[in-house]
């Protein structure tokens, strides 16, 4: 007998609802009163996690599928910088 303790949760990142075992599932660290991590703006550029943001963040599960698109994209931009990406200035 297996005590797979399977919770039910909705995926943070694309709220659909899906099955996971807690020690296995993926979570993100979301602050409630933005809807983002601690350390990221509304704007998406990074800041400073402020302590008390992080004290009353709660972990969200994250769904296998979008866990599998976000390892995917950063593989894709992870393979060549952004900022070398601009065409050559011919000064
Ligand atoms: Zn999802």
């Amino acid at each position: 007998m297996s005590d797979h303790a399977e919770k039910t949760g909705r995926c943070y990142a694309c709220k659909r609802t899906f099955s996971f075992d807690p020690k296995e599932v993926t979570t993100f660290l979301i602050d409630p009163s933005t809807g983002l991590p601690p350390g990221i703006t509304v704007l998406g550029s990074l800041r400073p996690a402020r302590p008390e943001a992080v004290a009353r963040s709660a972990d969200e599960p994250i769904c296998p599928d979008c866990v599998a698109r976000a390892k995917q994209y950063s593989e894709e931009s992870g393979s060549g910088r952004p900022w070398d990406n601009r065409p050559p200035s011919s000064n």
